[in-house]
C-alpha cells in the first residue's frame, strides 16, 4: 500500500506511521526526519536547510521532491510506503503523481488548539526517535527513553512561536490538499484528536476500502 500522511504538524503522523511500519513492515519516510538529520549531520543539505526549519518554513518544492524521488527509487518502497510529511504542497503532490502512484492520501483532522498542547509538551529519544509527551505519554523516568534508555530532547522547532509559524504554513500551503486528494477520491479522513491506540484503530479500519478499489 502506498500512501501519505497529511495533517497538521502533531496530527501524529509521525506516530501512527511509526507505528503501521513497525506492526506491517512497511517503510515510513519522514521528510522532517530526513532534514533533521541533515542538520545533525551537517551535511550540504543540513546546511541548506537549517534556517528554514528553525524559522518553521518550508523547505523549496524543488529540493524536496528530488530527495522524495531519490528516496522511492529505493528497493524497499517499490511496493508498500507511507510518506510522513510530504507532499506538503500543490506542487509536491503533482509532482508525486508523476512518478508515483498512491492508494490514499490520509488525513488527520487535529485542532490548533489541540496542536498547541501537544507539540509544546512533546519530548523524542535522540537515540530511537521514539514521541513522548509530559502530559499524555511521559516516559518512566523524567527525561529518558523506555525503550532504549536514550536522552529524550525538545525538538527545535516545537517550540510556541515557531509552532504557530509551522500550523500558518500548514494552513497556507497544506491544507489545499485536502480539497486536491477528495477530487481525485483519494482522500481518507481520520479523527487525529483520540489517543494513538484510537487514531491507528481507526486507521486500520477505514484503509481497506482504498486498497480493493
Ligand atoms: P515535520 O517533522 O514533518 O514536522 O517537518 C519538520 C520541518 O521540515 C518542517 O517544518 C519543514 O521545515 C520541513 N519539511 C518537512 N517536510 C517538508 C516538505 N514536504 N516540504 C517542505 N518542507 C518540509
Amino acid at each position: 500500500m502506498k500512501l501519505v500522511f497529511l495533517g497538521p504538524p502533531g496530527a501524529g503522523k509521525g506516530t501512527i506511521s511509526r507505528m503501521v511500519s513497525e506492526r506491517l513492515g512497511i517503510p515510513q519516510i519522514s521528510t522532517g526526519d530526513i532534514f533533521r538529520t541533515a542538520v545533525k549531520e551537517k551535511t550540504e543539505l543540513g546546511l541548506k536547510v537549517q534556517a528554514i526549519l528553525a524559522a518553521g518554513g518550508l523547505v523549496p518544492d524543488e529540493l524536496t521532491i528530488a530527495i522524495v524521488k531519490d528516496r522511492l527509487s529505493w528497493p524497499d518502497a517499490q511496493r508498500s510506503y507511507i510518506l510522513d510529511g510530504f507532499p506538503r504542497t500543490i506542487a509536491q503532490a503533482e509532482a508525486l503523481a508523476g512518478f508515483s502512484s498512491l492508494d490514499a492520501a490520509v488525513d488527520f483532522e487535529v485542532k490548533d488548539e489541540l496542536i498547541l498542547f501537544r507539540l509544546t509538551g512533546r519530548r523524542v529519544c535522540k537515540v530511537c526517535g521514539a514521541i513522548y509527551h509530559v502530559v499524555t505519554k511521559p516516559p518512566k523516568v523524567e527525561g529518558i527513553c523506555d525503550l532504549c534508555s536514550g536522552e529524550l530532547y525538545i525538538r527545535n522547532d516545537d517550540k510556541e512561536e515557531t509552532v504557530k509559524a509551522r500550523l500558518n504554513a500548514y494552513h497556507e500551503e497544506t491544507e489545499p490538499l485536502i480539497g486536491w486528494y477528495g477530487n481525485r477520491s483519494l482522500l481518507l479522513t481520520i479523527d487525529g484528536s483520540p489517543d494513538a491506540e484510537t487514531v491507528y484503530n481507526a486507521f486500520i479500519s477505514e484503509i481497506g476500502r482504498f486498497l480493493r478499489k
